[in-house]
């Protein structure tokens, strides 16, 4: 009897800390992977951030506003087409150079579909870097969280773990990890939004990952950037996004000078800013020596889910501008004839993206 219990005893710690020593190690190792200095996380796993190359910091394969989902009966989700239009898309930006593309598209709006990005990439040779993030208060999707805070709950806490854990182990069990964390804010930040910048804080120091954002303007940028570095943000690992929806070059700087990326990356938005002005912009400020601190990019929405956009025909001649290569084919060469230099045109393009990931 006393024997069968030391039997028992000796087996179950056998059991125990063989659990302990072979089981739980690898687990840990599989799951909670931080990335290793210098490495991005693309879709299809960490690769050098030296291999990024020609980058476009902000645009979205599928997009929808919140609520979408609502209009999902009359129009489903069509991936099969986004897929198809992805590849068009893709072939067209590799034809002029490009070899990354970070999808800006945020947790809580439509469109961030992991496995649609996985599957582009295999098929073409782009590296594809997706976002982990949450939009704005009002075009964002914040009840889910804001419900937490009536009962006392630290929701930049919640928000931050999510952030850490698409980052280090996965979104969902796709398996793949986000390489940027996307955050958006008005032009006062509410509290909710304060809330998500603090968790894109408290995310960054976790796990090392860009902070690129989204900016109502033509304002706001600089009162986000204090925000992002009184939390602890890495100002060499944030981008301020947007920054083209003001045509101020007073504004830019009062947000460079908190030392922080600028993205001119809605070019080609027209209607919002055209063109030739945001040009004139970038080569004052590249005159100026700021062209070490500006990322240039489209924000293009390449496919709708839901019910397709109609732009009314005396609009339409405002968006003709609005593709992925609009940057190659027109914004250089106006660059150029302003006097910017072929080598300040590739720090923009893959010098800047490069070190935003590497914290220089
Ligand atoms: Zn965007």
């Amino acid at each position: 009897m006393k024997q069968r219990k030391i039997f028992h005893v000796v087996f179950l710690s056998i059991v125990f800390v063989t659990f302990f020593l072979v089981a739980i190690p690898p687990t840990i190792g599989k799951e909670m992977s931080p990335l290793k200095p210098g490495m991005v996380n693309t879709v299809l796993g960490p690769i050098p951030a030296e291999k990024l190359g020609t980058t476009l910091i902000h645009e979205h394969f599928a997009f929808a506003y919140p609520g979408w989902f609502a209009d999902s009966t009359m129009y489903p989700e069509n991936w099969k087409e986004a897929y198809k239009t992805g590849l068009r898309v893709i072939k067209t930006a590799w034809d002029v150079g490009v070899r990354t593309i970070v999808d800006a598209t945020p947790n809580d709006t439509g469109g961030r579909n992991v496995e649609l990005y996985k599957k582009l990439a295999r098929k073409t040779r782009m590296n594809i870097i997706c976002s982990t993030g949450l939009y704005t208060d009002h075009e964002g999707s914040p009840a889910y969280w804001k419900t937490r805070v009536i009962w006392g709950t630290d929701i930049a806490q919640l928000i931050s773990e999510m952030f850490i854990r698409e980052i280090t182990v996965g979104i969902g069990k796709t398996g793949v990890k986000a390489g940027v964390i996307k955050v958006g804010s008005s032009p006062e930040m509410s509290k909710y939004e304060q809330a998500v910048h603090k968790a894109a804080a408290i995310a960054q120091k976790a796990t090392g990952v860009p902070i690129i954002t989204h900016t109502e303007g033509p304002t706001g940028g600089v009162e986000q950037a204090e925000f992002l570095l009184k939390e602890g943000a890495d100002p060499k690992k944030v981008v301020i996004g947007h920054v083209s929806n003001s045509r101020d070059v007073q504004y830019h700087k009062a947000i460079l000078a908190k030392g922080v990326y600028i993205a001119f990356d809605r070019i080609g938005l027209d209607i919002i800013t055209p063109t030739d002005v945001i040009v004139k912009n970038i080569a004052t400020l590249c005159k100026e020596g700021y062209a070490d601190r500006i990322l240039l990019s489209h924000d293009t929405v390449n496919y709708w889910l839901g019910r397709p956009i109609s732009v009314p025909e005396k609009y339409l001649k405002a968006f003709e501008n609005w593709r992925i290569d609009h940057i190659a084919k027109n914004v250089i060469p106006m660059l150029k004839a302003e006097g910017v230099t072929d080598e300040q045109i590739r720090v923009m393009m893959v010098e800047n993206p490069k070190n935003v990931f590497l914290g220089k």
